[in-house]
């Protein structure tokens, strides 16, 4: 048996999980999902990363766009719109009830865990999801334009604005969720997905006892290169890793990851980087394809890391 801790965002992480339940026993996955990017809009409380993970990994998706519901339509967006809004957030018809149900059940005082394993077992999933906390925690980016919550920053000003610093309200008193250090703990391997270093990872790696977790696991952790080719599959990630003076670069990547990770996933386009991150770093590179465009690509990276992680060379 091995069982897997998966560090995850939004659509990248998603991809690659949906890829790696196919190669493990969907129940001995965990997946342990940022909710810095979660809000309140008009009353209700959003999870994007959550929902993205939970309907990629039901099929549920859309394929296009890789996050909300496959099949979507926006008639309530629509006559939000007219009636003046707020209507910045694609909120489809469907999504809407994910979102009532999730801030219904929230209301009746059930922690956001309780109700994302009710939504899962929902949609028939069989791996674990789990938010990082139950507590409130809410990325906050500073721009050159000012201080924007996450949404604000990414949907609203389509994440136009220069990115000075990010800081993660509530993080100072944020626990883990009950499960997720043992998951961590108990892991055979654990996997840092593609997705944004500092937008999605950092703030779960910040929850109080994670990062230790990670660290003092006995499972090797293998970080997965969000940047291939200097740019990223999609989002900000190059442009804040330029703006925060970092190498634009999956090099730029490994130096975020070397004090966790001990295997480094870059992709075969960046090959050439290998030896420098390989020297550079204390991690061990492996070199495969990690752009994950079908369901064979995503097996085949959900393997080839699970194998790069647990070889013991
Ligand atoms: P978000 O919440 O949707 O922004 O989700 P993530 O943080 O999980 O994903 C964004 C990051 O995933 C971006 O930096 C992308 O470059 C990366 N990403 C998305 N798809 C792929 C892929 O197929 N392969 C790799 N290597 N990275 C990807
Ligand atoms: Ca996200």
């Amino acid at each position: 048996m091995t069982r897997a801790a998966v560090l995850a965002g939004g659509v990248g992480a998603a991809r690659f999980l949906d890829g790696l339940v196919r190669v493990l026993p969907p129940e001995d996955v965990t997946a342990i999902v940022n909710v810095g990017d979660d809000m309140e809009w008009a009353g209700l409380h959003i999870s994007p990363d959550l929902d993205t993970v939970m309907y990629t990994l039901a099929d549920m998706v859309n394929p296009e766009t890789g996050w909300g519901l496959r099949g979507e339509s926006r008639r309530t967006l629509d006559r939000l719109s007219e009636l003046g809004g707020p209507d910045w957030f694609m909120i489809g018809d469907l999504d809407l009830a994910t979102h009532l149900f999730r801030t219904h059940w929230l209301g009746q005082g059930n922690p956001l865990s309780t109700v994302t394993r009710d939504l899962a077992k929902r949609a028939g999933l069989e791996l674990f999801i789990t938010p990082v906390t139950d507590d409130r925690l809410r990325t906050m980016v500073d721009t050159d334009a000012g201080e924007f919550a996450f949404q604000d920053y990414f949907v609203r000003r389509r994440a136009s604005d220069t990115v000075r610093g990010i800081r993660f309200d509530g993080i100072d008193t944020a626990q883990p969720t009950p499960k997720v250090i043992n998951a961590l703990l108990e892991a055979d391997v654990i996997v840092i997905a593609p997705s944004n270093p500092f937008l999605s990872i950092e703030p779960i790696l910040s929850v109080r006892g994670i990062r230790d977790a990670v660290v003092n696991s006995r499972a090797p952790v293998a970080a997965i290169s969000p940047i291939i080719g200097g740019e990223a599959v999609k989002g900000p990630a190059a442009d804040i890793l330029q703006s925060l003076g970092h190498d634009v670069s999956a090099l730029g990547v490994a130096r975020l990851y070397e004090d966790v990770a001990e295997v480094f996933v870059l992709d075969e386009t960046d090959a050439p980087l290998a030896d420098a991150i390989e020297a550079e770093t204390r991690m061990r590179v492996v070199v495969m394809p990690t752009l994950m465009t079908d369901v064979e690509a995503k097996m085949a990276l959900a393997a080839g890391t699970l194998k790069a992680a647990l070889h013991d060379g």
